[in-house]
């Protein structure tokens, strides 16, 4: 589809016709000791800061010296309706309607807010669903979820395998396993993309079929949120949680995402863990009235949100909103090609790429593994400057991420690893 070509001279090239490729300049790249630019390729794990999340922040800093308690109201940006200024860009990245999504807490609370809402296991409709490689915090909540409605986590916990011999699940064995446990499913959650992997599952495909057997579809997208379109809304998904602190560039720990379908928002039948913060606005200080709750996903807040990291949030979104995630989403899928054409044009038999060759399988994330290679080949390009990820026994992750990594990254990254592999 690409006709690239293996050179630095054509890497450069790359980046000259890249549209984006000025959005780099409003991160700080992360240097080494003497002030050299290292290749940063880890923005699955962390993303990068950006030049303007720091008077961001200092603003509401400066109006809490300035108002104390009175900044709830008369801030610049003011706390009380704080997180309403984030609501459509987070929308827009997600794909969801601005009254589905709300940002709140951390990723794994949010995961478990919405298993109190949508894993409600009833007769013999009791099972979760998950893949066999799940993120470790995905499964420790589920399986807790499950405990906790005092069932059986080894007769209700379904795990997706691969094929033997291969890593990454095919959609037609998805399918059928959905249609295999058909009623005894109560809610099928996967992360997407899966962080190992790097595989995006068709959330469509996926959300059908587990309807059609009567189950709940959740997905777990914090390597999804500003990496592919998810759109959650088109979709029809039930519920989807994500964190900002991935691609999504918010700072480490920041505020997490939420996302529920229109259809649930208002249905009282839902059972929720709620907090003031969930009340109607006009009156939640009124203190005494019964739980009333907001007629959109902001039901489910429980507290009053930490402002600081609410303004990192929305200094990264800003970004977003200004690149716009569909123009992001075509730069990865280059990047990303690139990336796998230079890794491929190695012609190494030790190296394999796990993740799926298709570009609408994938985000921007390839996980690379190198046979016969242990942790110190991790070592070495870290210390010729590379910052990636690796994963036992044998996998290196790296992320070309479309904001703020370019072509020439994807290069020089390529030739460091050749110049470490046996
Ligand atoms: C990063 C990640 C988490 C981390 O959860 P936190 O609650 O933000 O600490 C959980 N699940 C998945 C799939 C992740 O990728």
């Amino acid at each position: 589809m690409y006709s690239f070509e293996n050179s630095l001279n054509g890497a450069q090239q790359l980046d000259r016709e890249d549209a984006l490729f000025l959005y780099r300049n409003e991160f700080y790249h992360p240097t080494d000791d003497k002030g050299n630019k290292l290749i940063y390729l880890c923005g699955n794990s962390l993303g990068l800061q950006p030049k303007s999340t720091a008077s961001k922040i200092d603003q509401e800093l400066k109006d809490w010296k300035k108002y104390g308690v009175e900044g709830h109201f008369h801030a610049e940006n003011p706390w009380m309706p704080y997180h309403e200024f984030l609501t459509e860009a987070m929308a827009n990245v997600v794909g969801g309607k601005t009254t589905e999504v709300i940002v709140m807490n951390t990723l794994t609370v949010n995961l478990h807010l919405m298993m109190v809402s949508f894993y409600r296991p009833k007769g013999k409709r009791t099972k979760i669903m998950i893949e066999s490689d799940a993120f470790p915090s995905d499964k420790y909540a589920v399986e807790s979820q499950i405990k906790w409605h005092g069932l059986d986590v080894s007769e209700n916990l379904i795990e997706l395998s691969p094929r033997p011999g291969e890593v990454c699940l095919r959609d037609e064995d998805i399918l059928n396993q959905i249609e295999e446990h058909g009623d005894a499913l109560a809610l099928i959650m996967l992360g997407n993309t899966n962080y190992y992997t790097g595989q995006f599952f068709d959330m469509k495909s996926i959300t059908e079929c587990g309807h059609k057997q009567g189950a709940i579809v959740g997905f777990d997208c914090a390597h999804g949120a500003g990496n592919v379109e998810l759109n959650l809304h088109d979709n029809n998904v039930d519920f989807a949680v994500w964190c900002s602190y991935k691609y999504l560039n918010s700072g480490p720990g920041s505020l997490g995402g939420c996302f529920v379908n229109e259809r649930h928002i208002t249905d009282k039948s839902i059972p929720r863990l709620t907090g003031w913060w969930g009340h109607n606005k006009e009156t939640r200080f009124g203190m005494r009235d019964d739980f009333d709750p907001i007629p959109t996903a902001e039901a489910w807040q429980l507290s009053n949100p930490p402002i600081l990291s609410m303004a990192s949030v929305w200094a990264s979104l800003e970004i977003f909103d200004k690149a716009g995630i569909s123009n992001l989403r075509k730069k990865a899928i280059k990047l990303t090609a690139y990336l796998e054409y230079l890794v491929n044009d190695l012609n190494n038999n030790d190296i394999s790429i796990i993740t799926p060759k298709e570009a609408h399988r994938r985000g921007s994330q390839l996980s690379i593994q190198v046979a016969n290679a242990d942790k110190s080949l991790y070592e070495a390009i870290s210390a010729d400057g590379v910052i990636a990820d690796w994963r036992e026994p044998d996998v290196i992750r790296v992320a070309p991420t479309a904001l703020y990594n370019s072509f020439e990254d994807c290069w020089q990254f390529v030739n460091v690893l050749n110049k470490h592999l046996k």
